[in-house]
């Protein structure tokens, strides 16, 4: 093994993406039938879409409204004048023959993504973002005889953004993902549902010996709808491009599909190139012309993107990085998080609670592990955490008893926190006496562990405040019990 291992770290991977993001539009790219996944097979559908004869596109003006709010966001050229252009390939599920796409003229050019890496941001480079059309759907079926065509995506309008080839490793390509999925779901232009296929990444996947210059030839594996699977995807095509080298063999540039079952990919086909695509200018589209005025009122009403909440949650919030970053990492959290703010402004509080307890519900019931928060899935109301948390602050309850209402607000999230307080009895009522003979029980039953404390093991602190909080039946102030237990501890023993 240790041999297999120092081959593969003389290589450096070398990585490209296309991200292709679906567009949350009423309409379809160029025909009014309505964009929308999941309804049956075949609804959505217009004749445009069909390239039956006779038949013209008409391009859909939010569909440039939003190429133009994410070329703002990613800090693109946008271009005055940009063009469709036709792509030819046969593909059942591709009516027309031809897919409308942007080629040499796109409507964004340049531009750049920053992404964390261990070794601080890095800024990746976007080479360009294009405005082009889904293809339908071939739906087969297992064992079945035949295979089915839905036409429901076909028309649905995307944004292709492309990237330089400037990730070094599996694991900025799937920060890339993740950074590029809460900047479009912020910007409202795309659900970021990676599971439905709103958003998916082609990776383009190369080697070299480190030290070298010159680039690889690459391979395209295509589709990926899951931050994980890029992951995956990547490092298998790493391993088999090195493997291939070290046994003498050269790579072919090929487009290679990812089977997630299998966790492998295979060749699809070797990569066919622009010529033979056919590609020229539709004849039924006019040229999509941006005014300058167009450009500046999308950047002046852009909303705040996540890296811009992050430094404020930092810099005004006073939140740790670790949160802020946490928080602001999916656009239905962070707003889940300010709503709570607003209702109770006790910023670290709030945080704490949505972080170490929603998180927890929501990441494991959540349907959306990747990524996403699943905070769409939480029963419990945003104000209805700030509540619980002005209880505390409030000194009504102690934090322990916190947890007791939170699972109890799983169960009756129609109750407000005061209701379940009160019903169970669980305010804070033990004045000074309760905590005196929490106190000294602690101090009368747990000897050794006293004994320990004054021996210097501050760590023992902990778990004697616990026992004074569970004799207390954690109705009493947790910092008045602190010091009272803190008081009886540095008393010289009798
Ligand atoms: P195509 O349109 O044929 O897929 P492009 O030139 O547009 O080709 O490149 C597509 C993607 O491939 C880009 O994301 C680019 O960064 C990436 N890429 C280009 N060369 C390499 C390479 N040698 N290794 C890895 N990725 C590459
Ligand atoms: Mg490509």
């Amino acid at each position: 093994m240790s041999t297999s291992v120092s081959v593969f770290d003389s290589y450096e991977v070398v990585i490209g993406l296309e991200c292709h993001v679906q567009l949350l539009t009423q309409t379809k790219l160029f025909s009014p039938a309505r964009n929308h996944f999941g309804d049956q097979p075949n609804m959505n559908v217009d004749v445009v879409d069909l390239g039956l004869p006779g038949v013209l596109p008409v391009v859909n003006k939010r569909v440039i409204d939003f190429a133009i709010r994410l070329g703002v966001s990613l800090g693109c050229s946008i271009r005055e004048k940009s063009t469709f252009a036709r792509k030819h390939y046969f593909y059942p599920d591709l009516p027309k023959g031809y897919q409308i796409s942007q080629y040499d003229e796109p409507i964004c050019d340049g531009g750049s993504l920053t992404i964390p890496t261990s070794a601080g941001d890095k800024v990746i480079g976007i080479t360009r973002i294009h405005i082009e059309e889904d293809a339908g759907k071939s739906i087969h079926v297992e064992g079945g005889a035949s295979s089915f065509l839905d036409f429901s995506r076909a028309g649905t309008p995307l944004l292709e953004i492309v990237t330089e080839p400037d990730f070094r490793s599996a694991q900025e390509a799937m920060e890339a993902v993740k950074a590029l999925r809460a900047i479009v779901t912020y910007l409202e232009i795309c659900d970021g549902n990676m599971q439905e296929g709103s958003l998916r990444a082609d990776v383009n996947v190369s080697v070299r010996k480190r030290g070298e210059d010159k680039f690889g030839t690459r391979t395209e594996t295509k589709n990926l709808n899951s931050i994980r699977f890029l992951g995956q995807a990547i490092e298998f095509e790493f391993r088999r491009q090195v493997l291939e080298l070290e046994s003498g063999k050269s790579i072919r540039q090929e487009t290679r599909l990812w089977d997630s079952n299998k966790k492998e990919s295979r060749s699809l086909r070797s990569k066919e190139e622009a010529h033979d695509y056919r590609y020229f200018p539709d004849p039924d589209l006019l040229p999509v012309v941006v005014t300058h005025a167009e450009v500046r009122e999308s950047r002046a009403n852009r909303p705040e993107l996540p890296q811009e909440k992050l430094h404020r949650f930092c810099n005004d919030l006073a939140l740790t990085p670790y949160d802020a970053a946490v928080l602001t990492s999916d656009k239905a959290l962070a707003d889940y998080f300010e709503r709570a703010l607003s209702t109770h402004h006790n910023a670290k509080g709030i945080a704490n609670w949505v972080i170490n307890d929603v998180l927890r519900i929501t990441k494991s019931t959540g349907e959306d592990s990747e990524g996403g928060s699943g905070i769409e899935s939480c029963v419990i109301s945003p104000e209805t955490i700030a509540e619980l948390v002005r209880l505390i602050d409030d000194k009504v309850i102690s934090g322990k008893i916190g947890k007791l209402v939170f699972e109890q607000l799983l169960v009756h999230p129609e109750q407000t926190p005061l209701e379940i307080v009160e019903r169970n009895g669980w305010k804070i009522e033990g004045g000074d006496e309760a905590i005196g003979a929490a106190v000294s029980y602690v101090m009368q039953n747990f000897g050794p562990e006293v004994t320990k404390f004054r021996a210097g093991k501050d760590q023992v602190f902990g778990f004697l405040m616990g026992q004074v909080m569970k004799h207390a039946k954690g109705k009493v102030d947790p910092e008045k019990a602190r010091d009272a237990l803190k008081n009886a501890l540095t008393q010289l023993p009798q």
